[in-house]
């Protein structure tokens, strides 16, 4: 791993132009490891672009320091940057096709192609990767980057890279959550992170509508697999009623594991073609397998598959009885 840093830094040394990028739907890990290695490179005095497939949830957007800080991909505008980048890096997944709408534009350049990342199964793709598996948020790899840089460790770093570990720890309570990552924390307070401050922006700024979303989300709830498996399901009109955005179910399958016994979670959420599933184990079940078994992915507790070209009430007719079977093979 220490080798691969080092490498890394020669690259970066070694260049000028870089494009960094994250997964479709980034969480508070993806946009703040992107913001941290964003301005570390531009402290470097490297020209460097983060374009991603999706916008920037609107929670996310207090860490950033300009409007056009995150660059929403646009292949009139954007290609270029791309294809004449010296350096891609993906950070926070580990198969290409979660760029989406990037990803063939990635596959075609000659570029250098780095992985930052702590998700298993890897794509075998990448010029270089640091995958650590047992980093809570892709965060902390941008944060030993930095050390490595010896550079300072700014409130400029701090804040998203403090955002990408408590949005991945679930506020530091995750199992990947250890003494070093709370020593890590200490130090981002120092560098001037005040928790109470990210928490009322990541977690106290919701709309109405969500909290109604909320409302018709847990309505759904079903219990099945001898009391073990608890799923929500949310439609395009429960979104239309509400008038509420994907970006605002961030969170709502937490609920499926807080009833006692749950060792299953699943939400089911309908999109324009076919649908998603997240995925929440609370013991025993690996669900980045369950999820796999439909095209999916993701770490044992936390997983998420999507399927396009198939209904919603379809995908949980294959993928609840998948569910009992894991039940059976892991408990
Ligand atoms: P969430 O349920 O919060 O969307 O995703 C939980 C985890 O599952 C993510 O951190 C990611 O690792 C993984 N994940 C979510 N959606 C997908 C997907 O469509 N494909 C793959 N391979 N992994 C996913
Ligand atoms: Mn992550």
């Amino acid at each position: 791993m220490n080798n691969t840093y080092n490498k890394i830094i020669e690259i970066i040394n070694k260049y000028d132009s870089f494009v960094i990028t994250t997964h479709v739907n980034p969480d508070g890990d993806a946009i703040g490891s992107e913001l941290a290695l964003a301005r570390l490179l531009k402290d470097l005095g490297k020209n460097v672009k983060i374009i991603n497939h999706s916008a920037t949830p609107d929670y996310l957007l207090f860490m950033l320091n300009y409007d056009k800080e995150i660059l929403q991909f646009n292949p009139e505008e954007h290609l270029k940057l791309i294809s004449n980048a010296d350096v891609i890096f993906t950070l926070d997944l580990n198969s290409l096709n979660r760029t989406k709408s990037l990803e063939n534009y990635i596959r075609e350049s000659t570029a250098v192609k780095i992985c930052i990342d702590h998700h298993e199964f890897p794509e075998n793709f990448y010029s270089l990767s640091i995958i650590d598996t047992n980093s809570a948020s892709t965060g902390e790899l941008i944060y030993y980057l930095i050390k490595k840089f010896n550079l300072k460790l700014t409130y400029n770093y701090a804040l998203p890279i403090y955002v990408a570990i408590v949005t991945d720890t679930g506020s530091f309570k995750y199992e990947r959550t250890t003494p070093e990552l709370h020593k890590i924390a200490a130090e981002l307070l120092e560098a001037g992170v005040i928790p109470k401050e990210v928490h009322h922006n990541v977690y106290e700024q919701g709309s109405l509508n969500r909290i109604k979303l909320l409302g018709k989300t847990l309505n759904s709830l079903e219990v099945v697999g001898d009391n073990k498996i608890a799923y929500m399901v949310i439609r395009r009109k429960d979104l239309q009623e509400t008038d509420s955005k994907e970006e605002d179910i961030e969170g709502f399958i937490n609920y499926t594991l807080s009833i006692k016994d749950i060792e299953i979670g699943l939400l089911f959420f309908e999109l324009k073609n076919g649908f998603k599933t997240s995925l929440r184990s609370s013991s025993k079940i690996p669900v980045n397998k369950l999820a796999a078994e439909f095209g999916g992915g993701g770490h044992f507790f936390a997983a998420g598959l999507r399927m396009n070209n198939i209904n919603i009430d379809e995908g949980i007719k294959l993928i609840i009885p998948k569910a009992k079977e894991y039940l059976k093979k892991y408990l």
